[in-house]
C-alpha cells in the first residue's frame, strides 16, 4: 500500500504519491572535502535526487557544513547511534538525518534529537537493520525474522509519535531478499509513513543489481516504497544511481532518458551486435528524451516486436535499415548503421519530430520486404513466440472460461462478443 504521509527532504518530496526518489551514498571519507564534493556532483549528474554521507566524526560534521551549501542535491547525514553527532548534523544544515532510535541511547536522547529536528524543520530517517535489532526481539527474530523486523520498526514509529514527532520516513533492511519483501509488505499495512527501500549489502554490481531489481522491483510493482537506494560494492556511487533509475524505468514509474531494446541474438545474427549495442548504450547516455531505441540482430523478422520503438536498426547481407515507429526510414551500409542512427536521433532531439524522406523510406521498405520474403519459412524466436500466442488465443476462443450457457448475456445492456 502506498504511504499516505509525505516529507520534504531539501525540496525533494518523499511519499504521499510523490515520484519515487533515487538516492545513493558517497563512498569517500566525508572529511575529504574535494573528493566528497566531486562524488556528490557525479551522482547528481547521474540523476540522484538525494545523496547520503556518513558522518561518524566531528571532522565529518565540519565537511558536512560546506557540502550542504555547495551540493546541487539534498544531503542526508548518516549518524546511526551517536545522538551528539545527530544534533551537530542538524545544526550543520543536513536536509535529513538518519538515526537508529534503538541504539541512540534511550528515549531521552531520541527526544533531544527530535526536538532539534523540529526546531530546524528537518526530517529524519529511522532505520531498522536485520543485524541490529533490539535485544528484547532476539527470541522473535530466531522464530520469525520478518515479524521481528516489522515489530522493531513499529516500536520505533510509536516512540517517535510518543515524543510528538512525525516528520520521518522508515527503512527496514535485510540482506535477505524474501525477508525484505515480506517485511516491507507487512510494514506498509501497519504504518502510513514514507518507506525507504534497499537491500543491505546487496553485493557486486552484477549480483547486487539483480537482488535489488528483484527485491525493490517486487515491492515497487505493488506500489510500496517512496525512495530507493541500490547498495553496490563499488566505489562508483553513480553506478548505484544508474541501476536505481533502470528499475524505475523498467516499471514505468519514472522516465529518464532513452530506453534501449535489444534482441538476445541467435544463429541468424547478421552483425557484431555486442559492440554495436554497447556503443549505442554509451552514446544514448548523452540524451534526455525518453525515446525507445531498438537493435535487432537480423532483418529476418522484419521490424516485428520493435515496431513501437521510436528508432531502431536491423541488418542483413552487409546492409542495414534504420526504422522508426514501425516504418522504414532508410537503408544504409551496415558499417554506417550506428552513426546514421544517431544522425536521426540528433535530428529528433533538435526538431522533436521524426523526419521521413518518402523515397528513402520506400527503398528501405522494399529491401526489408525482400529479406522477409527470402526468410519467410524460418522459425525465429520471435515467430515461435507469435505462433504460441496465436495458438493460446485460438484455444481460449474455442473454450472460453465463461460462455452463454454458464452466464447468459440475454437481456443485459452489453453483449460478451460485441
Ligand atoms: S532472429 Fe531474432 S533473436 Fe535472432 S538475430 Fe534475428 S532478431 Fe535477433
Amino acid at each position: 500500500m502506498a504511504s499516505k504521509r509525505q516529507i520534504d527532504v531539501g525540496g525533494v518530496l518523499i511519499g504521499g504519491g510523490a515520484p519515487v526518489a533515487v538516492q545513493t551514498m558517497t563512498k569517500t571519507e566525508t572529511a575529504n572535502l574535494p573528493e566528497t564534493m566531486a562524488q556528490v556532483k557525479r551522482v547528481a549528474e547521474a540523476g540522484a535526487d538525494i545523496v547520503r554521507l556518513a558522518v561518524p566524526r566531528d571532522e565529518d560534521v565540519e565537511a558536512l557544513k560546506i557540502v550542504v551549501k555547495q551540493s546541487p542535491i539534498p544531503i542526508i547525514a548518516d549518524i546511526h547511534f551517536n545522538h551528539t553527532l545527530a544534533l551537530k548534523a542538524l545544526d550543520a544544515g543536513a536536509h535529513c538525518v538518519r538515526i537508529n532510535p534503538g541504539n541512540i541511547g534511550g528515549p531521552d536522547k531520541v527526544r533531544e534529537v527530535t526536538r532539534k529536528a523540529t526546531e530546524v524543520g528537518t526530517p529524519l530517517r529511522i532505520g531498522v537493520n536485520s543485524g541490529s535489532l533490539p535485544k528484547h526481539l532476539a527470541e522473535l527474530e530466531k522464530n520469525d525474522p520478518v515479524e521481528a523486523l516489522v515489530t522493531a520498526a513499529v516500536e520505533f514509529v510509536d516512540l517517535m509519535e510518543a515524543v510528538d514527532f512525525d516528520n520521518f520516513k522508515v527503512s527496514i533492511k535485510s540482506t535477505n531478499v524474501p525477508n525484505t519483501i515480506a517485511a516491507n509488505r507487512l510494514l506498509s499495512e501497519r504504518i502510513d509513513f514514507p518507506l525507504h527501500l534497499g537491500i543491505t549489502e546487496a553485493g557486486t554490481k552484477w549480483t547486487g543489481s539483480i537482488k535489488s531489481a528483484v527485491g525493490l522491483g517486487t515491492l515497487l510493482a505493488d506500489d510500496i516504497g517512496d525512495t530507493i537506494r541500490i547498495s553496490l560494492s563499488t566505489f562508483h556511487a553513480e553506478e548505484e544511481v544508474k541501476v536505481g533509475w533502470e528499475i524505475l524505468k523498467a516499471l514505468k514509474l519514472r522516465e529518464k532518458g532513452p530506453v534501449l531494446i535489444a534482441c538476445p541474438t541467435c544463429g541468424r545474427l547478421q552483425f557484431d551486435m555486442d559492440s554495436v549495442v554497447a556503443e549505442i548504450e554509451q552514446r544514448l547516455e548523452a540524451y534526455e528524451d525518453p525515446i525507445e531505441v531498438a537493435v535487432l540482430g537480423c532483418a529476418v523478422n522484419g521490424i516485428g516486436e520493435a515496431s513501437h520503438a521510436d528508432f531502431g536498426i536491423t541488418g542483413a547481407k552487409n546492409e542495414g535499415l534504420i526504422f522508426s515507429r514501425g516504418k522504414a526510414l532508410r537503408k544504409v551500409p551496415q558499417d554506417q548503421l550506428v552513426d546514421q542512427l544517431f544522425v536521426e536521433i540528433d535530428r529528433y532531439a533538435t526538431a522533436k519530430e521524426i523526419a521521413v524522406d518518402a523515397s528513402a523510406s520506400a527503398e528501405g521498405a522494399e529491401w526489408l520486404a525482400k529479406i522477409e520474403a527470402e526468410n519467410a519459412h524460418d522459425l525465429t524466436p520471435e515467430r515461435l513466440a507469435a505462433m504460441e500466442a496465436e495458438q493460446a488465443a485460438a484455444e481460449s476462443a474455442a473454450s472460453p472460461l465463461v460462455d452463454e450457457e454458464s452466464s447468459p448475456t440475454a437481456g443485459r445492456r452489453f453483449s460478451r462478443n460485441a
